[in-house]
């Protein structure tokens, strides 16, 4: 059966070309009735935090990357790790190595000197007629790994098709560094071996690793597993995405007022696609998702494209999750705002003007806030209009009812009183009610605010 994974350090927050690439991992499990699961590699215990694994998690649990097994956690498995060197060692795939850092500088340094390109000479690599000193003491050795010296090794990647290198263009890599804690290449393998991974999904950056990796497995004797290396997303200077352009973790479009649906079905684009599709569900995503038309060149990460995909989920949302997640955004500017059927009438009403539901909010807080027009839309509230407006008030004030009906009706009889046509009237009334000029038909706008804070406004000018 198929078993995709994805393995993020936790060093920070998850990252969009990570969350692409579990994506991808993710989709590509589910489309084939596989397994997806979820490794923590945390063996840069210097730089792995829990506060990130936790931000890792709920960015997952956001987008709706559900995994069959994980966390499974690196550090955890040290002594599997010690098992499968204890048996290379035993094997002769890897052998101890005492060159201090000292001594390692030393060698690059007099390769770069003759002109080579620097590389570890094998110094202590055992091999036939080769006597090797008695190890010094007190130095910690690191465990290489016994990359064989000559062939070539090939793989068929999943999105770049065949590649080759030759091995010795390769080094011995250290596997163990001197303080026993494995390094990537060779807990990766351990893991995707014992963990029964068939297809590695990964970013561009790792291309290089994977001939290291493919060696240890076959020194393993374990099974190799296909390997797809997805090209990296720039941003729109066509420079790599960081964070100085922008953001770049999941988590900061979530606050941003993206959906998750929207995310999912944006960054399944960045390097994909299904014909000329722009716009599909997660259960398209899963059926269509084969592993086919994965783009060999990079995506470029198009801001104004996502926005118009979230606009449209927005347009789609349900107006009672759409008030639950404008109220959060409302909060978050000290305004409480319940989600009641108030709330999601006003939602109703102004969520296909909106990318995001921060701009939701920025809508909805009209309702609650002093408005603050621009200058532009201040320059209305003429001297001359400001009387009809007070005229409007009482009118509204006399009505019986409070809805869009009555609402015309008293602006109707205000207009053929001042001898004024609606638009004339209906944007001093924007501006002084909703602080804008632009806005969804004014009676249905004033309709969802409470009455005397319209009276009040249009009276305070
Ligand atoms: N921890 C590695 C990373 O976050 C995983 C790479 C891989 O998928 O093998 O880049």
């Amino acid at each position: 059966p198929v078993r995709t994974r994805i393995a993020p350090s936790p060093t920070g927050f998850l990252h969009l070309g990570t969350a692409r690439t579990a994506l991808f991992s993710w989709a590509y499990a589910r489309h084939y009735g596989g397994e997806f699961v979820l490794r923590i590699e945390d063996t840069d215990v210097a730089r792995s935090t829990q506060d990130s694994v936790d931000q890792i998690l709920q960015a997952m649990r956001w987008l709706g990357l559900d995994y069959d097994e994980g966390p499974i956690y690196q550090m955890r498995r040290l002594d599997r790790y010690r098992e499968v060197i204890a048996q290379m060692l035993a094997a002769g795939t890897a052998y101890r190595c005492y060159a201090t850092p000292a001594e390692l500088d030393e060698m690059r340094e007099a390769q770069r000197a003759r002109g080579e390109k620097t590389h570890y000479d094998r110094r202590w690599r055992p091999e036939p007629g080769k006597v090797l000193p008695p190890p010094p003491e007190g130095v910690a050795p690191a465990i290489r790994f016994a990359n064989p010296v000559d062939g070539v090794v090939t793989w068929d990647d999943l999105v770049k098709g065949p590649i080759s290198i030759a091995n010795r263009e390769i080094d011995d890599l250290i596997i163990v560094r001197p303080d026993g804690v494995p390094t990537y290449n060779f807990a990766v393998v351990v893991d995707d071996w014992d963990m029964n991974i068939t297809h590695v999904f990964r970013g561009d950056e790792h291309v290089n690793n994977t001939p290291w990796q493919i060696n240890i497995f076959n020194a393993l004797g374990a099974p190799l597993p296909l390997f797809g290396h997805v090209p990296v997303i720039l941003g729109d200077d066509g420079q790599k995405l960081s964070k100085r352009r922008g953001a770049v973790s999941v988590t900061a479009y979530e606050e941003g007022g993206y959906l998750p649906e929207a995310m999912l079905n944006y960054l399944a684009r960045l390097g994909w696609s299904h014909g000329d599709d722009e716009l599909f569900s997660r259960r398209e995503l899963v059926e269509w998702f084969d592993g086919e038309h994965l783009s060999k060149s990079p995506a470029q990460w198009d801001p104004a494209k996502l926005s118009w995909v979230n606009a449209h989920y927005i347009k789609q949302a349900d107006n009672e999750r759409l008030g639950a997640l404008a109220a959060v955004q409302l909060g978050k500017r000290g305004i409480e705002a319940p989600n009641d059927a108030l709330m999601q009438r006003r939602v109703a009403l102004l969520k296909d003007r909106c990318a995001t539901t921060v701009e939701l909010a920025d809508w909805l807080a009209m309702y609650f806030t002093e408005p603050t027009p621009s200058e532009a839309d201040a320059a209305q509230l003429t001297d001359a209009i400001k009387p009809v407006l007070k005229a409007l008030a009482d009118a509204f004030e006399a009505l019986p009812t409070w809805d869009k009906a009555a609402i015309g009706a008293a602006f109707k009889q205000v207009l053929h009183a001042h001898g004024l046509k609606m638009p004339q009237l209906a944007m001093p009334v924007r501006v002084a009610v909703c602080g804008r000029a632009q806005t969804p038909s004014v009676d249905a706008v004033l309709e969802l605010f409470t009455r005397s804070i319209v009276l009040k406004r249009l009276r305070d000018l």
